[in-house]
């Protein structure tokens, strides 16, 4: 651990501090040798064929599957349906039934963007996956918010789903090195993870009392209501039981969701790396760089981690709750917690990979990383600094995570270049999975490149097949 606080004292990580607190880049230095800065796009490590142009990735789409994409992409241009996307489905939801919302959805939007409800159909799904040498990352989309609050015996059952959950990835024999995701806000109240952020900005808990507390002890946590300590530890038990069941076999990803509960997300979070991350990082934290403070938390958590002796496992992602981010902070009359604009989004995504990277290449075994991203360029930025940095592609500690439904020729292609990569699949009803399928539409419309991109290599692929069928 000594090398890992030496590395936090060393000049490139300086580089990358005086990057973000004072806006200016020493030159880049690993190990004392200076390096050239990583030449964007097309840095000299970069493999050629990451040009991510080809539409033979496609060929393994059904044609069915080629429309599907196309009609689903076509929906997410029109920004007064994408906009309005939560909204119309409630209408259509309350109009048509249940029975015929489902009809509707389950063969276009669900099917794009979700694995499927039943066991079995999760298991085709991840078999598919598996078959074009992406791995499964299967997730459970249930999700709170503010005022949405059910109670002890719903979030029981929803602990249920992530042991099961935990389950269904280890139980599939291809995939190796499986992971899951889990969002803390199906086993605990967000009122109170509200409740916690606001307390964690007057005083800081210690995360040995929470480990206590998932181990069974009593703790009284200061600031708590009597009721609100019962149900912050019957959540502790909660999450400690996935810990349990996860730990040797799947490594469990928690999501990063809104900025008024992120805090206490992370605090849980780290608690659970310190408990169950003390020999590999089977616990994983987001960080959402579209933040302004994310490259703060990020550097706050591996601090905490080299400091506490414990493997940290990173879920580096842009952020996907801009909208009512910016919304509240407007309303509330706060700074705006969003980057200026996307190309400061972009800074802050391929800084932060840096220093990851730069961690990685030196404790491959204490710090792991998904570059959770369809962003062409973040992708190769990673590949070429990965290169440079000899990491290698295969060992685990660095992969690549791509949402389902979304940029497959940037999975593909990294997949057939040797890469790890993880498609994040989503399972469940079509009620249970709407909030994140409205996410998904809001993004398409922001997720500008990558879907224009996708679409034109979808057209070329389904002209492609119509010309074969035209010739016989
Ligand atoms: C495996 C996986 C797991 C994920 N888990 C989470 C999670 O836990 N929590 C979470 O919040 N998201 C999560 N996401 C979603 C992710 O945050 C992004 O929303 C999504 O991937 C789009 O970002 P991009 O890097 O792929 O795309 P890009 O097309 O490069 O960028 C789009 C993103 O840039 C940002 N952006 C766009 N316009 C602006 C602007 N004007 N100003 C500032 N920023 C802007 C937004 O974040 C937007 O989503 C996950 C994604 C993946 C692939």
């Amino acid at each position: 651990m000594e090398s890992v606080r030496s590395l936090l004292i060393h000049p490139s990580f300086h580089h990358l501090l005086s990057v973000r607190l004072l806006g200016t880049a020493a030159p880049r230095t690993v190990n004392g040798k200076r390096l050239a800065v990583c030449p964007f796009p097309g840095g000299s490590a970069l493999p050629a064929a990451l040009s991510f142009e080809d539409s033979s990735a496609f060929h393994v789409k059904s044609l069915q599957e080629l429309v599907r994409a196309l009609g689903v992409f076509k929906f997410c241009s029109f920004p007064i349906l994408v906009n309005n996307s939560g909204k119309l489905m409630s209408l259509a939801r309350s109009l048509l039934g249940k029975r015929g919302f489902s009809l509707i959805l389950r063969p276009t939007v669900y099917a794009q963007f979700v694995a499927g409800e039943t066991e079995g159909e999760i298991a085709v799904a991840m078999e598919k996956m598996s078959s074009l040498g992406l791995r499964p990352m299967l997730a459970v989309p249930i999700e709170e918010d503010l005022g949405e609050s059910t109670g002890e015996r719903r979030y029981n059952d929803n602990l249920e789903a992530m042991l099961e959950c935990v389950r269904l990835s280890s139980s599939n024999a291809l995939t190796t090195d499986p992971m899951m995701q889990l969002k803390i806000t199906a086993l605990l109240s967000p009122e109170l993870c509200v409740k916690l952020t606001s307390l964690l900005s007057e005083e800081q808990y210690d995360l040995d009392l929470l480990v206590r507390a998932m181990d069974g002890e009593l703790i009284n946590f200061p600031g708590l209501t009597e009721s609100e300590n019962t149900h912050f530890l019957c959540g502790l038990q909660r999450l400690n039981k996935v810990g349990e069941a996860s730990v040797m076999k799947v490594r469990v990803l928690v999501d990063a969701e809104y900025t008024y509960m992120n805090p206490a997300l992370a605090l849980i979070t780290m608690a659970m790396m310190k408990k169950f991350n003390q020999k590999e990082a089977w616990i994983w934290n987001t960080y959402q760089c579209y933040l302004k403070e994310s490259t703060s938390c990020l550097l706050d958590a591996i601090n905490q981690s080299v400091n506490q002796s414990f493997c940290l496992g990173v879920k580096l992602v842009r952020g996907a709750y801009m909208d009512k981010e910016r919304k509240l902070a407007n309303q509330e009359s706060r700074p705006d917690p969003i980057q200026q604009s996307w190309e400061h989004t972009n800074d802050s995504y391929n800084g932060s990979l840096d220093i990851l990277l730069d961690l990685i290449s030196q404790h491959p075994q204490r710090f792991r990383l998904i570059v959770a991203t369809h962003n062409e360029e973040s992708v190769r930025h990673a590949v070429s600094r990965m290169a440079e940095l000899g990491i290698d592609k295969q060992a685990g500690s660095v992969c690549f995570g791509q949402l389902l439904g979304m940029c497959d020729h940037v999975s593909l292609t990294l997949a057939q270049q040797g890469y790890l990569i993880y498609k994040s699949m989503p399972y469940g009803s079509v009620d249970d999975t709407l909030p994140y399928l409205v996410r998904r539409a809001q993004e398409n419309r922001t997720v500008l490149q990558g879907i224009r991109k996708e679409r034109d290599l979808l057209r070329q692929e389904l002209r492609r097949r119509l010309r074969l069928t035209g010739g016989r």
